[in-house]
């Protein structure tokens, strides 16, 4: 297995599958990248029934 796990850019919400961290968002090239946890949630964000995010920090 390869164990993909899912981050977000935090700049563009550009979300991307690497096993790795990765340095910068390849969009926009933020450093700012979140990891999504949580099951179900990465698929959240690739699907298409735009659904918003919760208000809070950021
Ligand atoms: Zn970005």
């Amino acid at each position: 297995m390869l164990g993909l796990r899912y981050f977000a850019c935090e700049r563009c919400e550009t979300v991307v599958a690497e096993v790795e961290a990765p340095v910068a968002c390849r969009e926009c090239g933020a450093s700012e990248i979140g990891e999504l946890t949580g099951e179900g949630s990465a698929s959240e964000y690739f699907a298409p029934s735009g659904r918003g995010r919760d208000g809070g920090q950021g």
